[in-house]
């Protein structure tokens, strides 16, 4: 393939993506100009691209969401085309019609099929008209209240509220019976308000156990139209892909070629060009029905370009530069089987709640012709509470789904990260799990698998939970050793046990003590450093006691690197030091650990309740009850929202709420006290195992 039209083009878009585009472009050889905002001036795609422009502050509405700046940026650098990426302008319609007044290629479909796509109502009625099968639903203009909840009564519950704007997930509600709808509506339209500034509702059937497969098509200026398979993302958290595969698993020959064949007829009757994907619910019984066209790249892309062998990037610059297809259908074929995990700076045991902060450790796998990693961040860069806070994309491939499997949970093992709470040992628990081995998956699929996901002990392989306490003390004890050898450097009487620098005493054993808070448990520790010859170093042997069960350690230390073994058993694990607040990665987990000092009574107890601060930077949205309420134990307080999505605060027990001291469109800072609440009684003291 030549590309010869384009020798600059401009990346409208950060992170991942952007370093992304700019891989490919830099191996055609077209020179690349990146845009950075003020929370980017020392991002990676900043460094990566061959020139940068500043267009603006942090908050994307000021910068990357800006098209005027974007396109001035393009215009003073005299790139002829701009590559969208996915999200920001990359489905805005206003934006392509800019580019192309001003002779500048938008590296994307025409403008006509973004805004035909743009509404989710009105891409249902061109479908309609395609014979493209639909979801049941309404998806009319009338938008009272009242025939929404009409048209939901007659096609039976559940249904499923959906945006007319919407995308990632937002202003999405399922409703289970008629007296929920009335709150979930006015919940959906506000979220919907909140992100698109356009509240309109459809109704959907809500499928219970459907599966998500999508299309990748590729349509040319000359007609020409392929797809390239398809891809499973049916494993989601908040209606939001998590692991995407493809092929989909079980997927029949002729189903391929029907789904095929619906999705570029769907990409035809609007007259596409470029990469689109046809998204598609496939129920149990092997009917599937259109949701929607995304009119741009996906996130999952690189699933596709491992199995087929394509560079994505690369058909997208050279159909918009007026070339023809690579590739006919009949040539396109697949190869193995792929698998991407998002990595996200996300809490999944609290509602998979967004996190922020420096990226303080980053080790990944290594990468190879079976594991590739899409990221825009390096070790001590900031995931800002600006932007969406995925880290990066593992992408791993294999002959076989079983080969790709043990490789995406291998490379899981290996992915350290510290400073940032992730989603890591999540991800590496749900691949793990047996339902998700058997392909046994749907789109709820981590609801359905929960307990296995959350609170299973039989994915901590080998017990390595139990170890990793001992792990832990071991590490703390050689560290300890290691300091004090370099301590005992200044002494100069090699033979005086002062020089010594362990816990050596006259007449007893060489004992010692030392209290860990290990993921929120405080432990006590003993150890007894076993006769060594040598002097303490940093490679010695203890006799570590937890909670009354001794076992033998020993271990070496370098930088980051335990070797350890512990009871007979040999492991490598890396800990990040994180000044005093250590994360400690096995094969199968991490812990978080750092040393209790002993009180000398300054902690200041705050004793709060826990709950009625902001979780983290955002908006408040609404206060749900009046000043002076009184509300019983889980009553849903105030709803704050914080990249995009609603986080309802609820009464941590029964109680009065005093005062709110935040209204509604009020920032608020993460940590923020939001409201005086007084307890009905004095809240349980929880003990501390
Ligand atoms: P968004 O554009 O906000 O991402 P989509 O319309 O693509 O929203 O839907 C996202 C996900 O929500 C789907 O992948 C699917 O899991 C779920 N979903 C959407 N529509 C339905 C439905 N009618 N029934 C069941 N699940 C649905």
């Amino acid at each position: 393939m030549s590309i010869t039209r384009f020798n600059k083009i401009l990346i409208a878009n950060r992170g991942e993506i952007a370093c992304r585009i700019i891989q490919t472009a830099r191996r055609l050889g077209i020179r690349t100009v990146a845009v950075y905002s003020d929370a980017d001036i020392n991002a990676l795609h900043v460094s990566m691209a061959d020139e940068a422009v500043y267009i603006g502050a942090a908050p994307s509405r000021e910068s990357y969401l800006d098209f005027h700046r974007v396109l001035q940026a393009a215009k003073d650098t005299a790139a002829e085309a701009i590559h969208p990426g996915y999200g920001f302008l990359s489905e805005n319609a206003d934006f392509c019609r800019a580019c192309k007044e001003n002779n500048i290629v938008f590296i994307g479909p025409p403008v006509e099929a973004i805004e035909a796509m743009g509404s989710k109502s009105a891409a249902k009625n061109i479908m309609q008209q395609a014979n493209v099968p639909l979801v049941p639903g309404y998806h009319g203009s009338d938008q009272s209240p009242e025939r929404l909840k009409k048209s939901a009564n007659a096609m039976g519950y559940p249904v499923l509220l959906k945006a007319v704007a919407g995308g990632g997930g937002k202003g999405m509600r399922q409703v289970w019976s008629e007296n929920e709808f009335d709150e979930a509506l006015l919940t959906a339209k506000r979220e919907a308000m909140n992100a698109f500034a356009n509240d309109d509702m459809l109704v959907e059937k809500y499928l219970t156990q459907p599966r998500h497969i999508e299309i990748q098509v590729f349509c040319d200026q000359h007609n020409n139209a392929v797809y390239l398979f398809e891809r499973d993302c049916s494993v989601q958290r908040r209606h939001q892909k998590v692991i995407e595969e493809a092929p989909a698993p079980g997927m029949t020959a002729k189903l391929r070629e029907q789904m095929g064949e619906a999705a570029i007829c769907s990409a035809q009757a609007i007259n596409y060009q470029g990469a689109g994907t046809v998204e598609f619910l496939l129920d149990e019984d092997g009917a599937f029905y259109f949701m929607e066209m995304n009119t741009r790249l996906q996130v999952e892309h690189p699933i596709t370009e491992m199995i087929t062998g394509q560079d994505l990037v690369e058909w997208q610059l050279s159909v918009a530069a007026g070339e023809i297809l690579p590739l006919k259908q009949e040539q396109l074929s697949i190869n193995g089987h792929a698998f991407e995990a998002r990595i996200y700076a996300e809490d999944p045991a609290n509602d998979f709640l967004p996190a922020s902060g420096k990226l303080s450790f980053l080790q990944t796998p290594k990468t190879s012709q079976y594991v590739r990693i899409d990221t825009g961040v390096r070790q001590g860069d900031e995931v800002s509470v600006f932007y969406d806070p995925m880290i990066s994309k593992l992408i791993v491939w294999d002959k076989d789904r079983d080969k790709a499997l043990q490789r995406l949970t291998k490379a899981l093992s290996e992915y350290y990260i510290s400073g940032i709470t992730t989603n890591i040992d999540f991800l590496h628990r749900l691949a793990s799990c047996e339902a998700f081995k058997k392909a046994d998956i749907d789109t709820r699929f981590i609801e359905k698998n929960y307990d296995e996901i959350f609170y299973s002990k039989t994915n901590d392989k080998k017990n390595t939970k139990g170890e990793t306490y001992y792990l832990a003390a071991l590490y703390c004890l050689l560290e300890q050793a290691q300091n004090s050898a370099a301590n005992s450097i200044h002494s100069n009487d090699p033979n005086s046990p002062w020089h010594s620098g362990d816990a050596w005493r006259l007449n007893e054993s060489n004992n010692h003590r030392l209290t860990l808070n290990i993921n929120d448990q405080v432990i006590d520790i003993t150890a007894e450093q076993l006769s060594s010859k040598q002097p303490s170093t940093s490679s010695s042997r203890f006799a570590i006691t937890i909670n009354e069960k001794t076992l033998l350690a020993q271990g070496a230390l370098t930088s980051n690197t335990l070797n350890a073994e512990i009871d007979g058993h040999q492991s490598r694990v890396t800990i990040a030091d994180n000044n005093g607040d250590f994360q400690l990665f096995t094969d199968s987990s991490a812990i978080r650990f750092n040393r209790v000092l002993p009180d000398l009574g300054e902690a200041n107890d705050t004793g709060h309740a826990g709950g009625l601060t902001a979780p983290m930077n955002g908006t408040m949205v609404a206060l749900l009850v009046e000043t002076g309420s009184v509300v019983k134990k889980g009553d849903a307080l105030v709803v704050m929202e914080a990249m995009k999505m609603e986080h309802t605060i609820r009464a941590p027990q029964n109680g009065t709420v005093i005062e709110f001291y935040f209204q509604p469109g009020n920032l608020v800072d993460g940590g923020a006290e939001l409201l005086n609440f007084t307890a009905e009684e004095k809240p349980e003291q929880k003990l501390k195992p």
